[in-house]
């Protein structure tokens, strides 16, 4: 039988998120196996009370924040279950990081790489199909999840393997999602698998799952590589992106491509040394592939950025572990700097999470910099996704960069992007995801939602409210 925890200072750990956002709940559980998942599901189902589930709590969005009802954490369910070469099978609760430090351990490997991924956990990476810098090259975690096993919002326990049907009497939205990275709203599944990717804990409870694995790569380059101005930084970035789309094993074949503006690198030069006349960089990162041994690669890394006029006299591309700590350094000296800056401004950062097709990324980031107050840019350039953070001062400005934003988010859609690349929506972006799908969509999602969870107990008040808002 599941404890149920009641006492104030135990659950105010608990009722919070990367957002901040702080919500209440009457009672905290942390089942240790799937039965006492389904006993706890059955009894919220019995009593209509709202139940909300947490893992890492590093979610952006508030989605695992509770507003009233239990709270399930998954931190207990974190055993390891098997490692075999072409797959891997844990518990939902297991930190993503660690379960990827096991799998390398024995010479495989699992791409997902969320920067959080040391701090969050398996189930919830699948439950909102989180992404990072090597999906330019392995795609987001959806590809990679081979198995299932759930607990239904009625305490039904379930396993669903790739190629298993949706359930024929599950009335499934039919919609187009955009052809850009995306992590916004139930998908157009192709089987039962892909329904539980991305549905951020309303549909159903991820109790354990099975991924695909790889081979680990053998060696990989670290790139950091100066720009004197956006412009050369974004052009460098469509011939890299062009050649590793023709050809994922080239010498010019980046599984990365990650930029940095110049308000990052203004920020960075407090930390570390930054060339004076850059104005842009991009991290990138280059499987070597044994055909082409280190030259070929080094050859074309530096041809391509010579001709797209990068500063390659400051350019960094190292193998070895002293190279790829300077690369560290600044990557880490930039998030670390932003956040000494929203302290000193009192007030949250708005962070966006966009995406554009390959046609939209320069009209976006010109929008991005004509940003109405001090910001910084950086992100996942290579899938035209780059966090734009917006750092007001004042509540005034925090009320315009929140507009801005729903501004940002609305040109985005028109040219054919996503309101979430990785992030999700949860409690927070419910109105940017209006913004995306029609009325129609989003009555198809209350259905599917309605059907599997008739008292909307599961993760409510996360992703859209049972009415229109
Ligand atoms: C510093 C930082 C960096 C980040 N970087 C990235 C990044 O690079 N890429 C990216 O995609 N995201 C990133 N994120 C966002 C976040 O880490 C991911 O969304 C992550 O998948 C959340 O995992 P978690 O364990 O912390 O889940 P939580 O935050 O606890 O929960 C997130 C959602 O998943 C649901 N959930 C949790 N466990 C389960 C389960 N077992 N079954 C069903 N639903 C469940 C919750 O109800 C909630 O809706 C970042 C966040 C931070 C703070």
């Amino acid at each position: 039988m599941y404890d149920t925890v009641t006492d104030p200072n135990v659950l105010e750990g608990y009722l919070t998120d990367a957002s901040n956002v702080r919500g209440h709940a009457e009672v905290l559980v942390r089942p240790k196996s799937t039965e006492e998942i389904a006993q706890i599901v059955r009894h919220c189902q019995a009593n209509q009370l709202p139940l909300t589930i947490a893992a890492g709590r590093t979610s952006t969005t508030a989605a695992p924040v509770p507003f009233g009802g239990w709270l399930m954490s998954m931190e207990s369910m974190n055993a390891i279950i098997d490692i075999q070469t072409d797959f891997a099978t844990a518990q939902a609760g297991i930190l993503l990081g660690a379960f990827q430090t096991e799998i390398e351990a024995k010479g495989r490997f699992y791409p997902p790489d969320p920067t959080s991924r040391h701090e969050c956990s398996l189930g919830a990476s699948i439950a909102c199909n989180a992404s990072g810098a090597r999906s330019f090259r392995y795609g987001p975690t959806r590809p990679w999840v081979e198995a299932i096993e759930v607990v239904l919002p009625t305490g039904e326990i379930r396993t669903f393997r790739r190629g298993d049907p949706v359930p024929t009497d599950w009335p499934i939205p039919q919609w187009q999602e955009p052809s850009v990275k995306t992590a916004a709203g139930y998908p157009t599944p192709k089987d039962a698998v892909d329904l539980f990717i991305g549905q951020e804990g309303t549909l159903g409870i991820i109790t354990q799952a099975t991924v695909r694995l790889t081979d680990l790569p053998a060696e990989v380059l670290g790139i950091l590589a100066y720009f004197p101005d956006r412009q050369s930084a974004v052009r460098f970035t469509e011939v890299a992106r062009a050649a590793a789309r023709k050809d994922p094993l080239g010498a010019l074949s980046p599984r990365c491509i990650e930029y940095f503006d110049h308000h990052c690198l203004e920020i960075a030069r407090h930390r570390v040394e930054v060339p004076a006349e850059a104005r842009a960089a991009l991290f990138c990162e280059q499987e070597t592939v044994p055909e082409h041994r280190d030259e070929a690669h080094l050859t074309a890394w530096w041809e391509a950025l010579s001709e797209q006029g990068a500063l390659v006299d400051a350019t960094l591309i190292t193998d070895d572990p002293a190279g790829k700590a300077k690369l560290l350094a600044l990557r880490h000296a930039i998030p670390a700097g932003i956040n000494e800056q929203v302290i000193r401004n009192g007030m949250p950062k708005v962070g966006t999470d966009l995406s554009v097709p390959d046609g939209a990324l320069n009209e976006m980031m010109a929008l991005y910099e004509a940003s109405p107050m001090q910001h910084v840019l950086f992100g996942h350039i290579g899938d035209n996704h780059l966090h734009l953070n917006l750092l007001p001062k004042t509540t005034e400005e925090l009320a315009v960069a929140r507009s801005y934003y729903l501004e940002l988010a609305k040109r985005a859609v028109a040219l054919g992007g996503s309101v979430s690349a990785e992030h999700g929506i949860g409690k927070l972006k419910k109105n940017q995801l209006a913004v995306m799908l029609s009325p129609a969509i989003l009555a198809e999602f209350r259905a599917l939602k309605r059907h599997l969870d008739p008292h909307w107990i599961l993760g409510r008040g996360t992703l859209f409210d049972p009415e229109a808002s």
